[in-house]
C-alpha cells in the first residue's frame, strides 16, 4: 500500500468515526489547559484530572499563581510525577505569562515555549486545542501508532515524526489528527501488546501487514513451537525434580 493511500484511509476512516476527538484533560479555558498540559508530562490524564479542581479552585486567575509559591503549588500536586519541577514550573509560566504576554495564552509556539515548563510538545497541544492550528504534538503515542501505521518512515525523533505528520496530512485535519492517534494509541494500539485482533483500520496498518508476510509467520509459528518445548522441558524438570524429592523423604 502506498503511503499518500495509507493517509487517505486513515483521515476517511477517523473523520467519519471520530469526527469529534478531544484531549481527555478537564479544563475550562486556555490558562487551565497550559497548566494541566504542563502536569501531564511523563503522567497520566486521568491522574492530572484528580487533581485539577482543588488546583484551579485555589488559583482561579495567572495573577493568584504568580503570586503564590512553589511550596505552595506542590502541596495541591504531591500525587503527579515530578511534583517539585512542576510545581516551580507552573508558579514561573505564570509570572511570564503575566509579565510579557499580559495573562493571555499566545498562540504562537515559540512565544509560547518561553514559558518553564513549556516544551515543543506541550506548545504545540495548546497551539492545536485552543486555536486549532495545524500543529502536531507528538508524544510516545503518536509517536509509536504513526510509525506502526505506516504514516512515518524511518523517523527517530519526535521532531521528525511531527515533520513527516504535517507534510502528509490535510492541513485542516493536523489538529484532530493528534488525537485520534492519541486515542488510538492508548486503547487499542497499546505499547507492548497492540490489540490487531480488535483493530479497526488494521486493513490499512504496516505493522499488522508485515506480521502477515511468509516469513513473519514462519517466525511466529517457530517461536511457538520454541515454547512449546520449553514448557515440555519445564514440566520435565518439575517431575524429575518432584520424584527425587519424593525419594529423599523416605
Ligand atoms: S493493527 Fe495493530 S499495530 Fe496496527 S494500528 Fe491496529 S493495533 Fe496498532
Amino acid at each position: 500500500m502506498l503511503k499518500k493511500d495509507r493517509y487517505e484511509a486513515f483521515v476517511n476512516y477517523f473523520s467519519k468515526h471520530q469526527p469529534q476527538a478531544e484531549t481527555e484533560l478537564h479544563y475550562t479555558n486556555p490558562f487551565e489547559l497550559l497548566i494541566a498540559v504542563i502536569l501531564s508530562a511523563q503522567c497520566t490524564d486521568k491522574r492530572i484530572n484528580q487533581v485539577t479542581p482543588k488546583l484551579f479552585e485555589r488559583f482561579p486567575t495567572v495573577e493568584s499563581l504568580a503570586a503564590s509559591t512553589s511550596d505552595e503549588v506542590f502541596t495541591y500536586i504531591r500525587s503527579v510525577s515530578y511534583p517539585n519541577n512542576k510545581a516551580k514550573h507552573l508558579v514561573g509560566m505564570a509570572k511570564i505569562l503575566l509579565g510579557d504576554f499580559g495573562g493571555i495564552v499566545p498562540e504562537d509556539i515559540n512565544d509560547l515555549q518561553k514559558m518553564p515548563g513549556v516544551g515543543r510538545k506541550t506548545a504545540n497541544v495548546i497551539a492545536s486545542v485552543v486555536f486549532n492550528a495545524p500543529a502536531m504534538a507528538v508524544d510516545t503515542h503518536v509517536f509509536r501508532v504513526s510509525n506502526r501505521l505506516g504514516l512515518t518512515t524511518a523517523a527517530k525523533t519526535p521532531l521528525a515524526v511531527e515533520k513527516q505528520l504535517v507534510k502528509y496530512l490535510p492541513q485542516d485535519k493536523i489538529h484532530i489528527a493528534h488525537h485520534w492517534l492519541i486515542l488510538h494509541g492508548r486503547y487499542i494500539c497499546l505499547a507492548r501488546s497492540p490489540k490487531c485482533e480488535l483493530c479497526p483500520i488494521s486493513h490499512f496498518c504496516k505493522y499488522d501487514e508485515q506480521q502477515h508476510t511468509p516469513s513473519a509467520l514462519k517466525k511466529k509459528e517457530n517461536a511457538e513451537i520454541r515454547k512449546q518445548k520449553q514448557k515440555a522441558q519445564k514440566l520435565k524438570k518439575d517431575k524429575i525434580a518432584k520424584e527425587l524429592k519424593k525419594r529423599a523423604l523416605i
